[in-house]
């Protein structure tokens, strides 16, 4: 084993220990919380959950653990491209849990927008993106600014929209009960923060 390999192994050990304390922690969260629920977690039904739930929710908060900058060296993968016209990723499936209530927000979509600046992402690579800023505490407008920070910092261009809808379970499930009321944000920069047609012109499309 060459020293690189060697030094790779450590840091997959290390991580792999990190991923286990992490996951033994969340497991007696969860006991703990269904206990204080009033339950009694070494029932028969639930014996099993802790375990179960704490594997789901170290999934679940994955994106917790990489900054915007380490999304965007991760998966920011671009190809050049001479083209000059807006580009528009609609309908990414995405879901995320709100910050003020450890809720989950669901039926979500995020929409995404650029004018390229001589490069092009993937598609795969946008919707992997997505997927990590919404696998943390978030807020909706929020989910829509990491995206766009992420997209401007991998396409060297500052003409990024980004619109995310969804239903919040804090909303729906609890309190008003606002069954089916979806929230829409966006956030505009660059060109879609100046020009009101071409921001119209994204708002319309999706
Ligand atoms: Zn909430």
């Amino acid at each position: 084993m060459s020293s690189q390999q060697k030094s790779q192994q450590t840091n997959q050990d290390a991580n792999q220990s990190e991923n286990q304390e992490r996951t033994a922690q969340i497991e007696s969260a969860v006991a703990q919380l269904i206990r204080a629920l009033g339950d009694d977690p070494t029932r028969q039904g639930l014996k099993e959950t802790p375990a179960r739930a704490a594997k789901m929710y170290a999934e679940l908060f994955a994106g917790i653990r990489y900054t915007n900058d380490e999304i965007a060296a991760q998966h920011g993968t671009t190809f050049p491209d001479p083209g000059t016209q807006m580009v528009l990723i609609k309908d990414i499936a995405c879901f995320s849990f709100c910050e003020h209530h450890f809720a989950l927000m669901y039926n979500m979509k995020a929409h995404v927008a650029y004018i390229p600046n001589g490069l092009v992402i993937g598609l795969s690579k946008v919707a992997r993106i997505v997927d990590l800023v919404c696998k943390r505490f978030q807020l909706q407008e929020r989910i829509a600014s990491d995206i766009a920070y992420i997209m401007e910092k991998v396409l060297k261009t500052p003409d990024i929209m980004v619109v995310i809808e969804g239903e919040h379970s804090c909303m729906t499930a609890r309190g008003i009960r606002a069954q089916g009321a979806k929230t829409r944000t966006h956030t505009a920069r660059g060109k879609f923060e100046k020009d009101n047609a071409l921001r119209m012109e994204v708002l319309q499309h999706v």
